[in-house]
């Protein structure tokens, strides 16, 4: 009974978007998984090609050269998400690092860390806090066997403690928290990441406009941003924002009351006023329709008043469909369901940049060379809206509520 649980989908059997390179998915097949015929030799060459020592840059040009479709441009070719907008033409050089060491190549399914599974395979020193993963051997159909496999994840694992070691020993260059959320506030092009160690600074990262580095006919000045003055300032920003969610939270929490009420209430105006237009259009089209047949009117003037109504219950409708808008997006920004006060409301004393929360809390970052950076927070649209609406409830002037719209004025028709 205990295998049972490895019948589960997430344990073993595949479904489309999971299918590695050199794999097709089947709903046939009995794990979900066949050899893809049209990619199966070019896993095979990776894998050949690897063990006989030549660089990695060199296979990824050879694959592209020969035409294998890169992992991201098969998988848009098999109707399979992927997780880039675009599929690439070539092959990146990263992506062979999954191929190297996934036993998954050898016809086994690993549940868990790939690399900590290579390093079983190839009786690596597993580090002590590792958790093994679970491994069905035999799982489906083999592209390579397993004493290439072998090779190929001890060169590789041989290779890569080397490298980590020797970058160990130099200066290691901080890794930047940022990923692409730099550009420049004067022509709007992604920053550069510009490195270089000193004697006098040590390892120094600095953002430039990719304009000036790229050497463009309309490139920026020369401005360069040290990194290390940038991450106090995002901090600073992001602490902010979270201080600042904080506060309107538990306005968000008083204004249920009265004020949200006299708010909602507006709101709610604003649809009868609307509605009521379209009411009085309707009628006055009926009375425009009773004087015609009791021949009050010529029919030019009938044909002339008539598109008047026409055109105004056009615009009367828009407004009853723009006030039915307006009081739900009220009710759903002015509460806890507003999506950039559920974003910063984990507030965290110790929150540290990292990419991982910088991406998460961050949108876009514009950097001058003569003002302060230009931050655009993630959700930011529905904190500007939620504060639009605590003003308006704080009765900053009723003048501001009648900013949406006044009620429409409608000609009067006289019986
Ligand atoms: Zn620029």
């Amino acid at each position: 009974m205990t295998n049972r649980k490895k019948l589960k989908p997430t344990e073993g059997v595949f479904t489309a978007n999971w299918i590695p390179y050199g794999y097709m998915y089947s709903p046939t097949a009995p794990n979900g998984i066949v050899i893809d015929p049209e990619t199966k030799e070019y896993v095979q060459y990776i894998f050949e090609a690897y063990i006989t020592g030549k660089p990695r840059a060199q296979i990824c040009a050879e694959l592209t050269k020969m035409g294998a479709p890169s992992p991201s441009k098969r998988k848009e070719q098999l109707g399979y998400e992927f997780r880039n907008g675009h599929a690439n033409d070539y092959w990146p050089m990263t992506t062979l690092n999954f191929f190297l060491i996934n036993p998954m190549y050898i016809g086994d399914y690993v549940d868990g860390d790939v690399t900590i599974a290579s390093y079983q395979y190839i009786n690596h020193a597993i580090p002590e806090d590792a958790k093994l993963p679970n491994i069905i051997h035999g799982h489906h159909e083999a592209i390579i066997s397993k004493d290439l496999y072998i090779q190929a994840a001890t060169l590789y694992h041989a290779q890569k403690d080397f490298r980590t070691s020797s970058q160990k020993k130099s200066n290691s260059l901080p890794p930047t928290p940022f990923f692409n959320l730099f550009h420049c506030g004067i022509c709007g092009r992604q920053m550069y990441r510009a490195q270089n160690v000193t004697k006098k600074l040590g390892c120094y990262s600095a953002y430039i406009c990719s304009s000036y580095r790229l050497r463009l006919p309309d490139a920026c000045q020369k401005k360069l941003y040290p990194l290390n003055d940038l991450i106090p300032q995002v901090h600073k920003a992001i602490l902010q924002e979270f201080k600042l969610s904080q506060k309107l939270a538990s306005q968000v929490g008083e204004e249920k009351s009265t004020s949200y009420k006299k708010t909602e209430a507006y709101f709610q105006s604003q649809i009868d006023i609307a509605v009521d237009a379209v009411r009085q259009n309707s009628a006055a089209y009926n009375q425009l329709e009773n004087r015609m047949e009791k021949g009050k009117i010529t029919p030019e003037e009938y044909n002339t008043e008539k598109a008047a109504l026409d055109k105004e219950a056009v615009e009367f409708s828009a407004l009853v469909v723009t006030a039915l808008e307006n009081i739900r997006t009220f009710r759903k920004v002015c509460s806890y369901k507003n999506k950039w006060l559920q974003l910063f409301s984990d507030f965290d004393e110790d929150f540290v940049i990292t990419r991982k929360t910088s991406r998460k809390y961050l949108k876009h970052i514009n950097l001058y060379p003569d003002k302060p950076m230009e931050i655009t927070f993630q959700e930011s649209e529905e904190r500007d809206k939620l504060q639009e609406y605590l003003s308006l409830q704080k009765g900053k002037g009723s003048g501001r509520l009648k900013r949406h719209y006044t009620r429409p004025t409608i000609e009067k028709t006289e019986e």
